[in-house]
């Protein structure tokens, strides 16, 4: 069975971006795949050091997870920093990767933006290595992300084509790679060349302020998301409130070029649907916000209320969470000592 691997930072209230973008192909891969989700609680580190409730949120991340549908004992469920080796193979991955490659982010550059290299982490800069290292760590080949983390998966594949390339003599005589097919170069890899799965029809859930930027966690303004624990009030009044330009619907996809928020409503809605943005235009086309926010709103809540009920309740005896998440780290560190093991034994160090 292929094998997926996906995080989810604790830096805040999830949202729908991160559970159409990412949490909903997490449950929907369970099936044909061995899968192996993270929270990624080293990650939370590098835009902001002290977090004031870092345990809870780590919890919350996983309870989102497991009231979505994922079943943590088919597969994995853990958080990073209980599996020490993705910070011995992101060390070692910094030693790969060139500053350069991590300059040219452009999450670094949007989360750093405005800001001097007196106030940046240097965790920041380097978190791409470490995110190969979750990844690669596990030698997963699929990765479910939103399309938010495109460039950090191409920078992921680099990483391991390098430490393929550089190690190419050390991985033969180990006797620990395969043969992969690189372009048309067969190359004798350590790591395999992952893949992302980044489609469906919200890849990028953008804010409800600003139609041009996406829903994120760390945005300072709450009306900018709907977060996976608002209840229906709260929806309803942060759709009601969502921006919008004065125009009817169009009837047709092509219609919603240049109108950035309609294009996120209906996608949302479409998303939300199992549908396409054309069979909700064929549904909605010349009708005003004021009749499609209302059905919106039904449709959000109908969907995440289930999610957030099962979310509170998993939250309000947090046993049950932190035994999922100490047997799945357990799971977690058996597979990652094998891979760094022979990462070891690759570089020549003595074990
Ligand atoms: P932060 O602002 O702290 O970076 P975030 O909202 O970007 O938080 P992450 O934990 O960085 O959330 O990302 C978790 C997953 O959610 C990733 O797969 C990411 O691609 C996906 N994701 C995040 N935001 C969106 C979005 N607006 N639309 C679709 N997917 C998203
Ligand atoms: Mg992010």
């Amino acid at each position: 069975k292929p094998l997926v691997f996906s995080g989810v930072q604790p830096t805040g209230n999830l949202h729908l971006g991160n559970y159409l973008g990412a949490i909903r192909k997490f449950v929907a891969l369970q099936e044909d795949n061995d899968c192996i989700y993270c929270v990624v609680d080293l990650h939370a580190l590098t835009a902001q050091l002290v977090h004031e409730d870092m345990r809870n949120q780590i919890r919350s991340i996983a309870a989102a997870f497991i009231a979505s549908g994922i079943d943590p004992k088919k597969h994995i469920v853990f958080n990073q920093s209980a599996v020490p080796q993705h910070s011995e193979l992101a060390w070692i991955f910094n030693c790969v990767a060139r500053i350069g490659w991590m300059e040219r982010m452009t999450q670094f550059k949007d989360k750093t933006g405005g800001k001097n290299a007196e106030q940046v982490s240097l965790g920041l800069l380097a978190y791409p290595s470490l995110m190969a290292a979750d990844i690669l760590v596990y030698r997963a080949t699929h990765v479910p992300v939103g399309d938010d983390q495109k460039q950090h998966l191409e920078l992921t594949r680099d990483i391991a084509q390098k430490f393929n390339i550089d190690f190419g003599g050390h991985i033969r005589k180990a006797g620990t790679g395969v043969d992969i097919v690189v372009g048309e170069e067969p190359v004798h890899a350590y790591f395999p060349m992952v893949e992302p799965l980044i489609g469906g029809p919200a890849p990028r859930v953008m804010s409800l302020r600003d139609g041009t930027k996406k829903m994120s966690k760390s945005d300072a303004s709450d009306l900018s998301r709907i977060n996976l624990l608002d209840d229906a009030d709260t929806i309803s009044k942060k759709i009601r409130k969502a921006k919008t330009d004065p125009d009817a619907l169009p009837s047709e996809v092509e219609g919603l070029k240049g109108r950035p928020e309609a294009e996120n409503l209906v996608g949302i809605y479409a998303a939300l649907s199992d549908k396409s943005k054309a069979d909700i235009l064929a549904e909605f086309g010349g009708q005003q916000f004021s009749v499609f926010k209302p059905a919106l709103v039904d449709l959000a809540v109908n969907v995440l209320s289930p999610i957030t009920d099962e979310m509170r309740r998993l939250m309000d005896d947090t046993s049950h969470i932190d035994a999922i998440l100490r047997d799945g780290g357990e799971r977690a560190r058996a597979r990652a000592e094998k891979t760094m093991k022979e990462v070891r034994d690759i570089i020549g160090f003595v074990q």
